[in-house]
């Protein structure tokens, strides 16, 4: 009986740990590819953005209404978008697609999306309250993207790395208001200063309140969010996979909105080539890939809580016409 007994005690753990790794295992086999990622993500959509030659006149001002005419001709790409549903936090799900134009005078490359967004949220002062934003994202350097070949349409891979052109509502407001960064006042016309109540502080206390090291961190810092005056409505990133997001020094990308009757269209810019080599470089003539990402801050999306394409996109740009 002892035996019989010993024998239970130390098989039952035994067989807990079968079906321990059985159903680890059943658990991989509903997952097939790297890391949870299947085939079709590894595979880009089959419809090509023709990224369209235009002779193009700069307007005066760079705004989606002056530029509108030279898109007439451009043909739209759809791109269906889901819920970030990867990388923890997940979000997103409210906006389920986009469509995408782009044009280049042989200069300078535009991206056009519109998308539907039934609110529009252009500060993120209160806590409670998110921007509406969006994203391309471009992998560095010529690639291939197939299932043999793995580049993750989800911020890209380790030593895969991609280029990302954030667009961001409030950034656009800042530029509209004097001193170009709308500040807490805004959002708290009646809010309390904390240095008034000394009668005395502009006096005694003016190096404290006028230092920039003790009032803003992040200025001092020379943190973008936290600058004012940046003159721009987009962040030129880099990326290599998730936790990877990382600011420019060199930021090359700029962009002007539109929103009217629940659609916003965004136009992002920037010249075919740069001098950083951090940037994704436009041949006329070429081809390229694209994958994008949308933010509705009225569903609270925020980081890594999006509406994403999980597929790459791939692009070709017409040649010059005097080529
Ligand atoms: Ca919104
Ligand atoms: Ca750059």
């Amino acid at each position: 009986m002892k035996k019989v007994f010993s024998l239970l005690k130390y098989s039952l753990p035994l067989l807990g740990a079968v079906f321990l790794s059985a159903t680890l295992f059943a658990a991989e086999e509903t997952a097939p590819g790297v890391k949870g990622m299947s085939d079709e993500e590894f595979t880009p959509a089959k419809e090509v953005l023709t990224v369209k030659y235009v002779q193009l006149d700069k307007p005066y001002h760079m705004d989606v209404e002056s530029l509108k005419g030279a898109f007439k001709d451009a043909k739209p790409v759809s791109v269906a978008l889901q819920k970030q549903d990867k990388a923890f936090p997940n979000g997103g799900g409210s906006v389920t697609g986009a469509e995408v134009k782009a044009i280049h005078d042989g200069i300078t490359v535009y991206f056009q999306i519109t998308w539907k967004d039934p609110t529009r949220n252009a500060r993120s002062i209160a806590v409670q309250e998110f921007r509406d934003a969006v994203a391309l994202m471009f992998p560095l350097g010529a690639v291939e993207i197939t299932p043999a070949e793995h580049f993750s349409p989800r911020m890209g891979d380790r030593e895969k790395p991609t280029n990302l052109w954030h667009w961001k509502a409030d950034w656009e407001a800042d530029l509209l208001v004097k001193g170009e960064l709308e500040d807490v006042e805004v959002q708290y016309p009646n809010m309390h200063d904390d240095f008034n109540f000394n009668p005395y502080s502009a006096y005694y206390h003016r190096e404290l309140i006028t230092s920039v090291e003790v009032l803003s961190g992040g200025r001092a810092a020379n943190n973008l969010l936290s600058q004012p005056g940046r003159g721009r409505t987009v962040e030129d990133l880099n990326a290599e996979g998730f936790g990877t997001l990382t600011t420019q020094d060199h930021q090359d990308v700029n962009g002007c909105s539109h929103y009217e009757d629940g659609v916003w269209t965004v136009i992002m810019y920037r010249s075919l080539i740069t001098q950083d080599p951090h940037d994704v470089q436009f041949v006329p003539g070429g081809n390229a890939f694209f994958n994008m990402a949308v933010w509705n801050g009225g569903e609270s999306d925020r980081n890594g809580q999006k509406n994403i394409s999980a597929q790459w996109h791939p692009a070709t740009l017409e040649k010059v016409a005097w080529q």
